[in-house]
């Protein structure tokens, strides 16, 4: 693995371990993928910076966390398996010594959860004194392809963004004549790269940000000190780490916008043509924070007018209106702002709650539901609930949870869910089953319904979706609910051959897959 091998060994690693067995099954949701974080402060520690930008970020990724920091002559890794508050302690922490570095929160979508795949990505090269280190959220498309350019051998073992490492090193090590001036050989690789990807990578004395030229994950940029005079830069994947490090919010990084923090100040440059925005829209749905910031929009009151679009389009009678905690409760308050039914609290999340391990039967994923939400039967006993959630994905854990609440005394059980059917899988750095275990892909509504076990079910539509986004039109993806992929998709192993055209669905080109 690169981070391993001679040329590419940091000058700090720890906890150095293998969990060589493939990661547990994800039951019934979808996962986010990774946060990211970089800061540029002079005369600042910025090991306690990242510390509390990553901390703000960890529900985007809860496998591993790790950073890395330079002083403008030597870079130092950390990264482990784990949670951030885990990861990093008081003693780790002062002994990243640097004004400059990048941090990573980490959930699997390509390669396997184990330490290997954690980042931040180390590289060192005598072309690159003091080293190089990237952070990435997203996934790529091509990364078998981009696997083979860089010479690897089938089954080399690598996740995507430690093969774009690769490339970038290489095609470093064959310029020398451009040494530390990366924004050539940026240039060069990231024009091969297809897909998904919000980058933070630093050198000894720069911190860059990336986004791809759709724009799938966000990137926002911040500011220390006053417009006029700043004094530091920092690039997140969501503006709560930028308020939780005291950063002003400036701008969002542009598709294909490379954005570049080092002494002279702050340069941005268009490294490659911009396509159209496709922002993933589960970002408003189910990722973000409700505190973030997104296109100019706070999520929470993006989420409560999905909330307020679905009574008008999916309206019941019932007596209390409640939400699945935490993403599904401010689309249940505008789902009662609008129907004018009682809003009220059904449900307890445990909010110490890890990783679960893994159920191996619908018992033990029960069990998993109830691990996490209990119900407030006092609330709930012979009332007729109007049920909001974010998606249903598998179904599993929705079965469980009408069942939990019948149980608990519920008369009736309408869900009302803020997204639309989610019928296929997701490439662009999102962890989705497979299609044929997406409930909505394989059922109609009446079916969905039986299996739930609910008296309805409802989803928003996607044009009632794009209403509350503030995007009708263009400017968003909805591939996994519309099976219309931007981006070609390559996929590895008994579908090598095939690829999705944008405009196409799966669907047309792989009718086996379903
Ligand atoms: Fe987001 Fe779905 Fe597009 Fe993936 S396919 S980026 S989850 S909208």
């Amino acid at each position: 693995m690169c981070d391993n091998g001679p040329r590419h060994g940091p000058l700090l690693l720890t906890g150095v371990r293998r969990f060589d067995a493939p990661p547990p099954p994800r039951v019934g949701t979808v996962k986010e993928a990774c946060g990211v974080f970089a800061v540029y402060a002079p005369e600042r520690a910025v090991s306690h910076l990242i510390f509390d930008g990553l901390y703000a970020l960890q529900h985007r990724g809860q496998e591993s966390a790790g950073m890395a920091v330079a002083d403008g002559e030597h870079m130092m890794v950390v990264k482990d398996m784990g949670l951030v508050a885990s990861v990093f302690d008081e003693r780790k922490l002062s002994g990243l010594v640097g004004h400059l570095g990048i941090g990573h929160t980490r959930y699997s979508t390509h390669g396997h959860s184990d330490w290997m795949n954690a980042q931040p990505v180390y590289l060192s090269s005598p072309a690159i004194p003091g080293g190089f280190a990237m952070a990435h959220n997203g996934n790529l498309t091509n990364t078998e392809e981009l696997a083979e350019r860089a010479g690897m051998l089938p089954g080399f073992g690598m996740n995507d963004s430690g093969v774009v490492a690769e490339l970038l090193l290489q095609h470093h090590l064959a310029r020398p004549d451009e040494a530390i001036d990366l924004v050539p050989t940026l240039e060069a690789v990231m024009g091969w790269v297809e897909g998904a990807y919000s980058l933070v990578f630093c050198d000894a004395q720069h911190v860059y940000g990336l986004r791809d030229p759709h724009g799938f994950r966000p990137l926002c940029i911040g500011r220390f000190g006053p417009e006029e005079a700043p004094t530091g830069w920092v690039f997140a994947s969501e503006t709560p780490a930028l308020d939780v490090v005291g950063a002003t919010f400036v701008r969002e990084v542009l598709p294909g916008e490379l954005v570049i923090a080092g002494e002279t100040g702050l340069t941005a440059l268009q490294l490659l043509p911009p396509a159209t925005e496709r922002l993933c829209i589960f970002e408003f749905v189910y990722f973000a924070r409700p505190d973030s910031i997104l296109h100019g929009r706070e999520i929470h009151g993006t989420r409560r007018r999905m909330g307020e679009l679905l009574a008008e389009q999916a309206p019941v009678e019932a007596d209390l209106v409640m939400g699945v905690p935490d993403s599904g409760v401010p689309a249940a308050e505008g789902y009662a702002r609008a129907s004018g039914i009682p809003y009220g609290q059904g449900l307890v999340k445990n909010r110490y709650i890890g990783r679960t391990f893994i159920a191996p039967d619908q018992a033990a994923r029960a069990n998993g539901v109830r691990r996490k939400l209990n119900p407030l039967k006092e609330n709930i006993a012979g009332k007729r609930l109007i049920v909001v959630d974010d998606s249903i994905v598998r179904g599993t854990t929705t079965k469980a949870l009408v069942a939990m609440l019948r149980e608990a005394g519920a008369a009736e059980v309408h869900l009302r869910i803020s997204s639309p059917p989610f019928r296929w899988p997701c490439y662009y750095g999102i962890d989705t089953p497979n299609r044929d275990e997406l409930l909505a892909a394989n059922a109609t509504i009446d079916e969905i319904t039986a299996f739930l076990g609910a008296d309805s079910v409802a989803y928003i539509d996607i044009a009632n979706l794009r209403v509350a986004v503030g995007k009708a039109d263009e400017g968003l993806c909805d591939a996994c609910l519309t099976g219309v992929y931007p981006v070609p998709v390559k996929l590895a192993g008994a579908h090598a051959s095939a690829a999705a055209v944008p405009g196409e669905t799966l669907q047309d080109l792989l009718p086996g897959v379903r």
